[in-house]
């Protein structure tokens, strides 16, 4: 398939430090993806520890000169805002190339990666002028006679490392480079090895709002090594981390090693709950919107439904109605309701795990199988679990198109098989009677509770795991606190 036009626009294929493109060290390339057709798009350089150093000696650099955070922060703003209208200006571009690179419907990449990315920075440009500290009153009582006047202040963190996965890869960078950018930080960004072509376009348009050179850098790499440099540099004053629960536990450790600030933003096994007084049709538009929405590539997808017992079987057979009639195409065709996967080894993974749950007595009511043509397409899948058996799709991720529903009898225990899981991402549960919405509110142990919606994300709302899912949150004051350190002043008079 031809490039289109628009996406052959953005298309760049070096890397950007510092405020220069540039290729690998060592000159090594990747090749990067159309999802959907499995034809090679690009080729980018394959960043090695010296190119990430460069990077962050660019970040360190922009951070004192031309001193990004010496700027006024009504500076900062406006860079932020330029870099938002700039961002709305080559929408059909970003939206394009981001399609062509990742696999999601046009209308989800005008509305999410570039819609929101420009939300996402105007939200954070607007605190860049309301960061605070707080005055009080301290008793230190020596020597006699002294006073002190006393107060804290946020100061930017410094240079932080952003890791973000492939599948929202403009948005997850901006719920980074955003906070990151109004508290007056410098970033050196890796975007995930399968999706790195927006976050290039973004850097160079960064540079023509005005952003210094160097305040935003993009290295294009795999996570062993662009990665893994990255997160053990000792000029990286935090990293935040999206992506598996797997790789975030090795962040982790060496940042914990090393005593650097983390961020992880991790994987989730989301429980969708439906009570007995909904509609059934609504209750099916729900759940199927929970686990299908990006194809599944979704940490807070609904992966698990539990349905009152009475609902149970017309809410399975309604999902796997919307299963079977659901259009897989190219992002590009109108009539597609659902793309690919984002590579073969993803769409492999996912094959794998679906054949593992029917293999484990999951009765599969709909997909179960590949879809057709050279993309990595998988059917759209519902997997009736009505035994409650412990299936390894009720405990793994798939981060794929794969529901498991299971039928409950009463509110105590499907609350309790809700909270059995070692994520805590997100969770609705679905019902119109305010008390027991209230009580799955107050019981349900997720980052983010839902009631008759799912997915829902906003740059004010803060975002962020219960137990494996991560530490940390995103969005609203949470994130400017995220990159900012207190700093107490003590002074004697
Ligand atoms: P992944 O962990 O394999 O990769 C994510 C990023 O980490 C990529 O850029 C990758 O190159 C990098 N990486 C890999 N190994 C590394 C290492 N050793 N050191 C440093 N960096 C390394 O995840 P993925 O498969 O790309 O993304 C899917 C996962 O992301 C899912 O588990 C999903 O739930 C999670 N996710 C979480 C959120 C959230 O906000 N909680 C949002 C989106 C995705």
């Amino acid at each position: 398939m031809p490039i289109p036009a628009p996406a052959a626009a953005a298309l760049r294929s070096r890397m950007f430090i510092g405020g220069d493109w540039r290729d690998a060290a060592d000159g090594r390339k990747f090749a990067v993806y159309n999802p959907a057709t499995g034809e090679e798009i690009a080729q980018v350089p394959q960043a090695t520890a010296e190119d990430v150093d460069a990077a962050v000696a660019a970040a360190r650099a922009a951070l004192v000169a031309p001193a990004w955070a010496g700027l006024t922060p009504y500076a900062r703003e406006r860079i932020m805002s330029r870099l938002a209208d700039l961002i709305e200006a080559h929408a059909d571009e970003l939206a394009h190339l981001e399609t062509l690179n990742q696999g999601k419907l046009l209308p989800w990449s005008h509305a999410i990666e570039v819609g929101g990315s420009a939300q996402w920075l105007r939200y954070m440009a607007g605190w860049a002028t309301k960061v605070e500290g707080s005055s009080f009153e301290v008793s230190i009582p020596f020597p006699p006679g002294t006073k002190y006047r006393t107060s804290t202040q946020r100061v930017p963190v410094g240079v932080v490392g952003a890791i973000v996965p492939w599948n929202f890869p403009l948005a997850m960078a901006m719920w980074k480079i955003a906070p990151a950018l109004a508290t007056g930080c410098t970033v050196v960004l890796k975007p995930a090895e399968e999706t790195p072509l927006t976050a290039l376009r973004l850097a160079e348009l960064a540079l023509e709002a005005g952003l210094p050179p160097g305040v935003l850098n993009v290295v294009t790499g795999d996570g062993e090594t662009a990665g893994a440099a990255l997160v053990r540099h000792p000029g990286v004053d935090k990293v935040s981390f999206t992506g598996s629960t797997e790789v975030g536990r090795l962040i982790g450790a060496q940042c914990g090693r090393d005593i650097r600030r983390v961020a992880l933003e991790l994987g989730g096994k989301s429980p969708v709950i439906v009570l007995d007084d909904v509609d059934v049709e609504a209750a099916v538009a729900g759940a199927a919107g929970a686990i299908f929405f990006n194809h599944g590539q979704v940490c807070t997808a609904g992966s698990r439904l539990y349905v009152a017992k009475k609902l149970y079987d017309k809410v399975v057979d309604g999902l796997a109605q919307v299963a079977d009639g659901t259009v897989l195409g190219s992002g590009f065709d109108a009539q597609a309701q659902m793309g690919p996967m984002v590579s073969a080894r993803h769409r492999d993974r996912v094959m794998t795990l679906m054949a593992t749950g029917a293999a484990e007595g999951g009765e599969v009511v709909a997909g179960g199988r590949a879809g057709d043509g050279p993309g990595y397409f998988v059917r759209p899948t519902v997997v009736a679990n009505t035994a409650n058996k412990p299936l390894t799709l009720v405990r793994e991720e798939v981060f794929g198109p794969v529901l498991v529903a299971m039928p409950y009898d009463d509110m105590d225990s499907v609350l309790q098989q809700a909270n059995d899981s070692a994520y805590g991402l997100g969770a609705s549960v679905w019902t119109n009677d305010l008390r027991r919405a209230q009580r799955a509110i107050d019981a349900l142990q997720a980052g983010t509770v839902w009631v008759n919606t799912h997915n829902m994300v906003d740059p004010a709302m803060p975002f962020g795991g219960f137990k494996s899912s991560g530490v940390g949150r995103e969005h609203g004051r949470s994130a400017i606190e995220a990159y900012t350190e207190l700093k107490s002043v003590c002074i004697a008079y």
